[in-house]
């Protein structure tokens, strides 16, 4: 018989959709430990997106301790790199009158407007120099179709074109991701319910991003993520 505080606990936790597939697993059984058939994907840890970039994430520095440590358990280890042409479709200043975080329509629908970043072969579209992901065999460039933005490392912003990750982690015999970078309400969020979408267990380790949060996305993306079967968790809850 289940005493009441942990019955209570139990109720609660699946009223707050905490209980995924998993069940109470990861939370009553102690630590997950990712495994061969689980990858860690890294999100754009770039220049461009910490302290001094082109596109600050506040605080985007502070997940590299956290990824380089969240490394040393995985055996496979996934990096993806925003790799913009010059004059590309998501920043503002391509179109006349246009200013940063304004959006506009693009042929696939909507688009937020961004400072110019991550232009390819710059030091601002760089990995960020601590980065220690020993594991790390493939990294996946995203965004270089002039006309077309990807937040996502495994479609495009048309929802359509593949990068190829899915086909990648399948061949590997990768079930499970764990989504960790910047930021976390765009290009974290959007990899990661594409994940779901090509069949993963898909985790976002929380405290391995951070956020953008404009006009309320950081809120939004979680609500949607966790629609979408994505679990969140603390990089302490793993092994
Ligand atoms: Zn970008």
């Amino acid at each position: 018989m289940m005493s009441s505080s942990r019955r209570t606990f139990v109720q609660s936790a699946a009223a707050l959709g905490l209980l995924g597939a998993t069940g109470m697993r990861a939370f009553a059984a102690g630590p997950i430990k990712p495994g061969n058939k689980a990858a860690l994907i890294v999100v754009d840890v770039q220049n461009c997106f910490v302290s001094g970039g082109t596109l600050p994430v506040k605080g985007g520095e502070d997940v590299v301790p956290v990824i380089n440590k969240l490394a040393t358990a995985f055996q496979n280890i996934v990096v993806t790199q925003d790799w913009h042409t010059p004059g590309h479709a998501s920043f503002a200043s391509t179109y006349q009158g246009k200013k940063p975080f304004e959006t506009t329509k693009l042929s696939y629908g909507t688009q937020v407007l961004w400072p110019d970043h991550c232009v390819q072969g710059t030091d601002d579209a760089a990995l960020h120099k601590d980065l220690k992901l020993p594991t790390a065999q493939i990294i996946i460039r995203k965004g270089f179709h002039k006309e077309m933005d990807s937040y996502s490392a495994f479609d495009e912003a048309d929802h359509k074109t593949a990068t190829g990750l899915a086909g990648y982690l399948k061949a590997r015999g990768i079930k499970t991701v764990f989504v960790t970078g910047l930021a976390t309400d765009f290009c974290v969020a959007w990899t990661a319910m594409d994940a779901r979408k090509a069949g993963f267990d898909t985790y976002v380790i929380e405290d391995a991003t951070r956020a953008i949060d404009l006009n309320g996305s950081l809120a939004a993306a979680w609500k949607q993520m966790a629609a979408k079967g994505v679990k969140r968790i603390q990089s302490a809850d793993i092994a």
